[in-house]
């Protein structure tokens, strides 16, 4: 259900923007994802296909930018990147990191006709 709700303020979006413009209509979408979001691209596309029907984005296309995900030690401050939840700080191993970015979702940009 997160994704069908990300999904519906993408396009709507996207549908401002479009009309703010005075487009025709829109041929692509282009999406930043952060890898933390739990967002994924599939279910993203799933979602938008259902959304999109008799819109001005009916035949729009949707490009991916992966984010990835960065992490700061609430402990010593120190920042990596990483790959999966269970984090653990590469300088003082403690557990307490939270989220810089990479939980992101949001439309960067879209083009039109
Ligand atoms: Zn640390």
């Amino acid at each position: 259900m997160h994704e069908l709700h990300i999904t519906e303020s993408l396009l709507k979006t996207a549908l401002e923007q479009a009309r703010a413009a005075n487009a025709s209509k829109v041929l692509r979408l282009n999406i930043a994802l952060g890898d933390g979001s739990g967002y994924t691209e599939d279910s993203i596309r799933f979602y938008f296909d259902m959304l999109r029907k008799d819109s001005l984005a009916a035949e729009a296309d949707i490009t991916f930018r992966h984010i990835g995900t960065q992490m700061r030690c609430r402990d010593c401050g120190a920042t990596s990147s990483a790959q999966d939840p269970t984090w653990v700080c590469p300088q003082c191993h403690s557990m307490r990191g939270e989220l810089l970015c990479g939980g992101e979702c949001y439309l960067e940009s879209i083009e039109v006709e």
